[in-house]
């Protein structure tokens, strides 16, 4: 088994979902008292947060590129990056270390081909719903058209994320807001939902839509014990 290295504390909400679903798919896979070989690197969120806010990029590469060297130094096989956002990083992860780096959106892409969807809602930060760096991967790579929420509804959507979700706070009105939205979407067309944050889990599950959504957290997670087990 390969050790899986995850920069994570973005938010650790996040972080014990990703070491749940790891652990889970490693004791399904092998049994026993197997358990999954990871370190975890966990940053203070709240520096991240306020370079997220100021747009200080070059900042945060630095901060995750110096994360997953740490990661790599200390025996790392592979680095996940536990966010969706933080993947604004990615580039510069993969150009300063020698391990490879599992990407989010690739992982998400290549489970929504299995299902034959070709137009899917994306919900997140609005980093991750306006900017292309994700969007251009699903689009680009696996041809699936992706529909994001309308500007009122991503402030809704990126406010209980900051404000709630990565404070570990469950509001049942923010789940009505997110199933609500959810809905919507699917009326313009989506035919499936990219839970494209790794909080959004805590908030929403399989059967608060009626078409198939995409966990992220627990995509990402199963993709790296298989890399790690193969
Ligand atoms: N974990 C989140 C994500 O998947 C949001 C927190 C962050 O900005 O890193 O995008």
């Amino acid at each position: 088994m390969k050790t899986i290295g995850l920069i994570g504390g973005m938010s650790w909400e996040s972080s014990l979902l990703y070491y749940e679903f790891i652990n889970n798919k490693v004791k399904l896979q092998l049994g026993g008292f197997h358990s999954a070989k990871c370190i975890l690197n966990s940053v203070d969120f709240a520096e991240i947060a306020e370079l997220q806010a100021n747009d200080d990029w070059e900042s945060l590469n630095k901060i995750m590129v110096r994360s997953a060297i740490q990661l790599e130094d200390a025996g790392a096989d592979i680095i996940l990056v536990c966010a969706n956002t933080m993947h604004l990083c990615y580039e510069a992860i993969v150009q300063n270390t020698n391990i490879p780096c599992l990407h989010i959106a690739e992982a998400t892409g290549e489970k929504i081909a299995k299902h034959s969807i070709s137009k899917v809602a994306l919900l997140g930060t609005k980093f991750t719903m306006e900017r292309d760096f994700y969007k251009n991967i699903l689009s680009n790579d696996f041809g699936i058209d992706v529909i994001v929420p309308n500007q009122e509804e991503r402030n809704q959507i990126h406010d209980i994320i900051y404000n709630e979700l990565v404070r570990g706070i469950i509001n049942l009105a923010s789940k009505v807001k997110y199933k609500k939205i959810i809905d919507d979407l699917i009326e313009a067309g989506a035919e499936g939902v990219i839970l494209g944050c790794t909080e959004i889990p805590l908030l929403i599950s399989d059967n608060d839509a009626r078409v198939p959504i995409f966990n992220t957290t627990k995509i990402h997670a199963e993709k790296a014990v298989q890399w790690a087990l193969k």
